[in-house]
């Protein structure tokens, strides 16, 4: 039954790329179908385990590579699980993947020509690279466990052919139909067996499996030169991880990590190292150098993590039980020479082993990242910028490290003119007798800098931490201290900043006389917002604004709230408190009105209206903007006569 179908919109967007973009680097197509081909043997071996009956006893599972330069076709066959007519239609016809909207968006978006090729391995567009290369190209494949084959076939131009077809035994074959070799537009001769043979050296070494080609030999046979065929393994298959690392090049460790993460751009760090002991693993780890396009949504299908292996047989992908959820961007292996082979996800998630053994690799990757820290101001950067803000989750979870993140975490305070400092940095600026470490979280950083919460703290010298990430305002509710200095929000609770100098001693008993003198007046405008705020007060923060808002101690702030309830979590609504600043003309000013009469009406406005402005000032919402700004008119109108 041979059925035509048109590819989506978004796939023959991809394959018109293919076809028609330039690339600096079509080799990598080869990569790809290695790559996939590894890949379905490993998913054939898992299975395996649970039904043995998918890999037949005494199967050594390999990669084919087959190039006949006469017929100009190269083809990559493998033992891998196959695909079923549906998984063909859904994995190959069309282009469902969430990666590949964004994939084409960045090619677009990126003035590079070269830009494509980089993209490619990043966002699991590996097959259609084939079109790179080939004007048609033929999959034949047997799902493993079934009889039937499915023969799928494309020339890129918008449609495919589905066909039943026959296999004699499980796994694909990957045809390509050739273009013709064309020097300069890069495109080599890849029915060369001496061109695929570099080729495959120099990507896919480690690969785990045997990648085979025959080749032509010619041999002396009684005096006669005659040819002969022979197969040759082209790869070495020896794992990256087992070798002595004076042997292994940084350029053959950086290959690995393509291979691994499907990311075509170099790693910024590499974190390596043997445990052993009662348990006994090996971790061969890297942090990228860009973070993924999805680290902030969870794609499962292009999310990569590490991959277990137990003593060097792959048993999975992705194992998120080995990293905790702040450690994602990390790729890499870890091959263990203790748990049993059969492992399986669920068992994964309860063992004990797999526990302490996550424990030592977080432990080493942090001691990784640290020592870049502490060696490579410039680089730790770079590495804080792409991935700062998912390290600060760590803050709130991982209590066992939470030292080692809080001092790898880079903030920009109100007084380091836009950079990013450490807290130990802070520390060392630290005023004689202070005791706290200050910080501010806001919506962004211009917001911060101006908020009325800073004002004495600008005033008296104290440095405050600007943070602007929503997960500031997670973490910082949950970290309390750090080197025996306590954590304090400048927006939270009372604020003592002791005066230092003559002039702040007499400005505070200035004030002192101020707040005696609006007492009464205080206690009138407390009766009056006694429905929205906790309390009304003096304040100590205040040198400039008339008011602001604080909440209490105890308190969730309210973006924290916010946030909870975007969660879906109910919250009791809380309170916050006025602080009012008795040194500022305003007070004197409705201390008058007061003065007057007590009872006047208008009082009752004047509150409402100071509440607003305080909670507009530092960027939040009124409850009735309507009523605000009528008020603010009708005040207008009295002002202007
Ligand atoms: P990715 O490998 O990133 O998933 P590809 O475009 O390379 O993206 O492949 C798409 C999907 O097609 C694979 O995820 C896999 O399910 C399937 N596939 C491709 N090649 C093979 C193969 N040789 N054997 C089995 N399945 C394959
Ligand atoms: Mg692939």
């Amino acid at each position: 039954m041979s059925e035509r179908h048109e590819f989506k919109t978004e796939a023959r967007q991809l394959l018109d790329l293919m076809i028609h973009s330039v690339y600096s680097n079509r080799d990598i197509f080869l990569r790809e179908l290695i790559s996939n081909s590894s890949d379905a043997i490993d998913k054939r071996r898992f299975e395996s385990l649970k039904h043995p009956d998918l890999m037949p006893a005494g199967l050594e599972p390999a990669i084919r590579i087959e190039a006949d330069a006469a017929a100009r076709t190269l083809s990559v066959a493998d033992d891998g699980i196959g695909m079923s007519r549906e998984e063909v239609g859904d994995l190959i016809g069309t282009i469902a993947k969430s990666g590949t909207q964004e994939f084409l968006k960045r090619v677009r978006a990126s003035k590079d020509a070269a830009a494509p090729a980089e993209l490619i391995g990043q966002f699991g567009v590996g097959f259609y690279a084939s079109f790179m290369v080939a004007d048609r190209v033929t999959l034949l494949t047997r799902r493993a466990g079934e009889d039937t084959a499915t023969r799928w076939e494309s020339s890129g131009d918008g449609f495919y052919t589905l066909d039943e077809a026959e296999r004699d035994t499980a796994g694909t074959t990957v045809t390509l139909h050739l273009k013709p070799a064309d020097q300069e537009d890069g495109m080599k001769d890849y029915a060369d067996e001496g061109v695929v043979r570099h080729i495959v050296r120099q990507y896919s070494d480690f690969v785990a499996y045997p990648i085979q080609m025959e080749v032509e030999e010619k041999e002396e046979v009684d005096g006669a030169e005659t040819t002969v065929r022979r197969a040759e393994t082209l790869n070495s298959m020896k794992a990256i991880w087992l070798r002595d690392k004076a042997e292994v090049a940084e350029e053959e460790y950086n290959e690995f990590y393509r291979h691994v993460s499907h990311d075509w751009t170099d790693p910024m760090l590499r974190v390596q190292a043997r445990i052993e002991g009662t348990l006994e693993y090996r971790m061969l780890l890297y942090v990228p150098s860009k973070a993924s396009w999805d680290l902030f949504m969870r794609h499962p299908e292009t999310h990569r993590g590490v991959r277990l292996y137990v003593k060097r047989i792959f048993i999975m992908d992705d194992c998120d039980e080995l990293l905790p959820e702040y450690l994602r961007f990390i790729r890499g292996v870890v091959d263990s020479e203790d748990l049993p082979l059969n492992i399986s996800r669920e068992i994964l998630q309860q063992n004990r082993q797999v526990q302490r053994m996550s424990r030592g690799i977080v432990g080493k990757v942090l001691d990784a990242i640290k020592d870049l820290a502490a060696k490579d101001a410039d680089k730790y950067k770079a590495l804080w910028a792409e991935f700062g803000r998912v390290l600060k989750e760590g803050l709130i979870g991982d209590t066992d490290h939470r030292d080692d993140l809080l001092s790898l975490l880079r903030v920009v305070t109100t007084a380091s003119a836009g950079e990013s400092v450490s807290l130990n940095d802070y520390i060392g600026r630290m005023k004689p007798g202070q005791e706290q470490i200050y910080f501010l979280c806001g919506e962004s950083r211009a917001r911060l800098e101006r908020s009325p919460h800073l004002e004495a703290f600008r005033d008296k010298g104290y440095e405050v931490l600007l943070l602007d990430d929503p997960v500031d305002e997670v973490w910082t509710s949950a970290v309390h201290e750090y080197q025996g200095k306590k954590l304090q929000s400048a927006a939270k609770g009372l604020v003592d900043l002791p005066a230092d100098d003559e002039t702040q001693k007499e400005a505070e008993s200035a004030r002192k006389e101020q707040e005696k003198a609006h007492a009464s007046l205080l206690g009138k405008l407390g009766g009056h917002l006694s429905g929205l705020v906790k309390e009304v007060r003096f304040s100590t923060r205040l040198t400039e604004s008339p008011a602001c808002l604080v909440t209490d101690a105890g308190d969730v702030s309210p973006q924290l709230e916010k946030m909870f309830r975007a969660m879906g979590q109910e919250l009791p609504e809380t309170k916050r408190i006025l602080e009012l600043n008795p040194g500022h003309p305003l007070l004197d000013a409705l201390q008058r009105v007061y003065d007057a009469d007590p009872e006047s009406a208008a009082l009752a406005d004047y509150a409402k209206l100071l509440h607003g402005q305080a909670l507009l000032a530092e960027g939040g919402q009124l409850a009735d903007p309507a009523e605000f700004a009528r008020l603010v008119a009708e005040v207008m109108v009295k002002a202007a006569g």
